[in-house]
């Protein structure tokens, strides 16, 4: 009855880059590696074959691009907490620094100050770190490029390329045409470049109200790609940022903002998800017209969806703010700090992106993926323990009152270097309610009246009769067990059919135990099972709270302290626990049930 499937996981390629200090090159280049041994960090890449980017970094190394650097960034914007799509961005960006010997910034896309906060950027940044990564200093803000990004556009509007609109937010979504139709031009589209000037420094110097001007590429309003229509680059916008305050009235728009901090930060691969493919050539475009230190390439690969839960930060915040989970870090939740507080572990997450691997087509990769990670790392790890969530009572009438004895079993079976936990056996125990049944189907192997299971680890015991209450409800089990079988063996070679869990009743630990099931029950909130609202679908049984009884070293169980409970799962102490009642989180079950329930 004990699980003990072992499937080894590939190590992860964790190789330590040796990177020499930041070179100071141009002005404004912020931290760009110089090079010294991306090289033969690319002979080094793992036996794997290579994903598609990985591909375009080796090429691109081999044709002596960028003077042999690798340099990338992860670019969380600071408006939520990090999920497990992003951490397959951090896994590939870092991942592709460390694989190459170069670098990877950390960078905070922080330009929209309405919806960011220095919580966000903290969190971020423990994520990442206990993801396991290192930026090495490199933490970088677009913010701190905000008079650089100014002073580009003041080139674009001299070179003729950027004009101010008076255009409202409303008439320039007019002027913009559709797929198949061209768009308008502003009428304020040809006003001289030192008008143009004259007006962007007013909207800098906050002359004018919110949204009364914009600045805009001069690019084309017949492009087939709308991305392309001429673009906004700046709005006003009075708001105060977590950084630089009230210094700014007026904010650059995403894509003039990201194509040059890559630039500056002297970026060579920037990697993205598929929704900027259409982005690219405005990308391009800003890094083309701007008198930039270097060219970086973006290139896109295929976001991470996984099946019954949500992604997008809108929505897990609407999660959040509408008490559904109790916070960011419910262990419900997708996050990071949900999936650790779980109890996965920075490896099995590290190792599911690795798994996942890298596409160029979108796909939706299934929860149980991230599930198997976590417990062929757990399984390999985690101390064992013996934990009964729903307690019956059980009376081994021949065992003497008043005494105890210790049973031994090791921590972890496949390594006895661990050794062995010491576990008190007496006269009355607990067993899983689960594990009696009073008249028991065919297929039914363990405790009911007159039959014999094993405990784990120690005597056989018998079940003679089940006392009730007054309802008619099993309250507790008289049994006796046989001294004989004390090592977990008979002399007369007989053998139980099933071995159960058990806890000693006066030496356990009352602890709470946290039982999960997936978030939602469709495989894609808001997808047309749900007729396009996200919510229809949320799980009102996701939380199951147990008053479980637990074997007495876990008491002092701190939190995220990793447990295999025996036939129960793989569980995380909570930092809910206080001394003496621990609570703990189920981070997975020991197998897939939930494939078997789905009827997959
Ligand atoms: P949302 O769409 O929910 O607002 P976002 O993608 O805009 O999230 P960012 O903070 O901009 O969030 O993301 C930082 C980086 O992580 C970006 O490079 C983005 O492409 C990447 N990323 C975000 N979600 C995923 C995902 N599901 N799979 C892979 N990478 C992702
Ligand atoms: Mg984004």
């Amino acid at each position: 009855m004990i699980a003990s499937a072992i499937t080894p996981a590939p190590a992860i390629a964790a190789r330590e880059a040796a990177v020499p200090a930041p070179a100071v090159a141009c002005g404004y280049n912020v931290g760009m590696s110089n090079g010294t041994d991306a090289a033969a960090g690319a002979a080094a890449a793992s036996d794997k074959p290579l994903d598609f980017i990985r591909a375009i970094v080796a090429e691109d190394l081999q044709a002596g691009k960028h003077g042999g650097r690798v340099h990338t960034r992860f670019p969380p914007e600071p408006n939520g907490y990090l999920h497990i799509g992003h951490a397959k961005s951090i896994c590939l960006n870092f991942g592709v620094a460390l694989d190459f010997g170069g670098r990877c910034n950390l960078r905070f896309d922080d330009t929209n100050p309405a919806k960011e906060d220095v919580e966000y950027v903290d969190a971020i940044r423990d994520d990442v770190r206990w993801l396991g990564f290192d930026w090495e200093g490199r933490e970088f803000y677009a913010s701190d490029y905000f008079e650089q990004l100014y002073l580009w556009a003041e080139e674009l509007i001299q070179k003729g390329l950027a004009y101010v609109d008076n255009l409202t937010a409303d008439e320039v979504r007019e002027h913009r045409g559709t797929l198949t139709e061209p768009g308008r031009e502003s009428p304020y589209r040809d006003r001289p470049a030192a008008e143009n000037l004259d007006l962007f420094r007013r909207m800098r110097a906050g002359e004018f109200a919110d949204g009364a001007y914009t600045l805009r590429a001069k690019i084309d309003m017949a492009s087939p790609n709308i991305n392309m229509r001429d673009p906004a680059l700046y709005r006003i916008r009075r708001a105060s940022h977590h950084r630089t305050g009230d210094a700014w009235c007026i904010y650059p728009m995403y894509d003039f903002a990201h194509a040059l901090s890559d630039a500056i930060e002297g970026i060579t691969h920037s990697i993205c998800t598929l929704e900027f493919e259409d982005h690219r050539p405005l990308y391009d475009w800003c890094v083309a017209n701007c008198s930039v230190p270097h060219v970086p390439r973006q290139i896109e690969f295929a976001r991470l969806n996984v099946g019954y839960t949500v992604m997008s930060k809108r929505r897990l915040l609407a999660l959040v703010q509408e008490g559904v989970v109790s916070g960011w870090d419910d262990p419900r939740m997708p996050t990071i700090c949900g999936l650790r507080r779980r109890g996965y572990t920075p490896e099995s997450i590290r190792e599911f992106a690795s798994r996942v691997g890298v596409a160029k087509r979108e796909n939706l990769v299934d929860y149980a993926l991230l599930e198997d990670a976590v417990r062929d790392d757990l399984n390999r790890r985690a101390p064992r323990a013996m934990a009964v969530l729903r307690p019956l009572k059980v009376i081994v009438e021949n065992y003497p009152e008043g005494r105890a004895e210790q049973i031994e079993l090791p921590r972890h079976p496949d390594r006895p270097e661990d050794g062995v936990r010491a576990i008190p056996f007496s006269r009355e125990l607990y067993i899983e309610r689960d594990d009696f049944m009073e008249d028991p189907p065919k297929t039914y192997f363990r405790l009911a009246p007159g039959r014999e299971v094993r405990l784990r680890g120690t005597y056989f015991l018998t079940c003679r009769r089940a006392v009730k209450n007054e309802a008619g409800e099993v309250v507790e089990l008289r049994c006796t067990c046989d001294p004989a079988t004390r090592g977990g063996s008979a002399p007369d070679g007989r053998k139980p059919k099933a071995t159960i869990h058990w806890v000693s009743a006066s030496h356990a630990a009352p602890a709470e135990v946290r039982l999960y099931d997936r978030l939602f029950t469709s495989l894609v909130p808001g997808g047309e099972a749900d007729g396009g609202d996200w919510r229809a679908s949320l799980n009102p049984a996701s939380l199951d709270t147990a008053a479980a009884m637990v074997e007495p070293s876990l008491a002092g169980a701190k939190p995220g302290d990793r447990f295999q409970f025996e036939r129960l799962g793989y569980f995380c102490a909570d930092p809910d626990s206080r001394p003496g009642r621990p609570v703990f989180n189920r981070t997975v079950t020991l197998k897939d049930t939930w494939a078997r329930v789905a009827g997959k």
